[in-house]
């Protein structure tokens, strides 16, 4: 949180290059080191409109995949104040923490995939919130910044203490330990 590259929008992927490739290739093991559900090139320090996500499902099938220049359609949100248990979301750019915050419940997802082939998603529930969490991400918003005035000023506050909300912080996933 505070580096330049989190809080700008990303640029479109004008050609799939090897060098996207070893990206993506990167992207997928550092979300896997965190480990993560989701990972967007923004939080890498690359500011082009890629994310990766994974998700393992209560039978054990793993859905998993990259997608390119995505674009996001989602239905209303329902209103009210989100769940502690069940709406808290964390992001590696803001390690450590989870704080509760209200999503759309389904959301469908077209963009391209490393192949440079059509990518259409139509999920709900907690993959839902991955995608829009990501989607975010490339649209330079932190899930902290969309939380309630409680939590923002609990955010700002942590931010302050550890010394966030300012460029040049990073952390490597596999390499530094960072609990949560
Ligand atoms: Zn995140």
């Amino acid at each position: 949180m505070g580096d330049p590259v989190l809080h700008a929008r990303a640029a479109e992927v004008e050609e799939i290059t090897d060098e996207i490739r070893t990206l993506v290739a990167d992207m997928y093991e550092t979300m896997d080191a965190a480990p993560g559900v989701g990972l967007a090139a923004p939080q890498v320090g690359v500011g082009l409109r890629i994310y990766t996500y994974t998700y393992v499902d209560d039978d054990d099938n793993e859905w998993r995949g990259e997608i390119i220049n995505p674009e996001l359609w989602h239905v209303p949100t329902e209103p009210g104040e989100p769940d502690e248990e069940h709406e808290s979301e964390g992001c590696l750019s803001f390690p450590g923490e989870r704080f509760p915050l209200r999503r759309s419940d389904r959301v469908r997802v077209t963009g391209i995939d490393l192949e440079g082939g059509p990518v259409e998603i139509e999920v709900d529930g907690w993959r839902a919130r991955i995608m829009q969490h990501e989607f975010d991400h490339l649209n330079g918003i932190l899930y902290v910044d969309r939380l309630g005035t409680r939590d923002r000023r609990i955010v700002q506050k942590i931010a302050k203490k550890l010394g966030w909300g300012v460029p040049g912080y990073s952390w490597l996933p596999g390499v530094d330990d960072l609990e949560g």
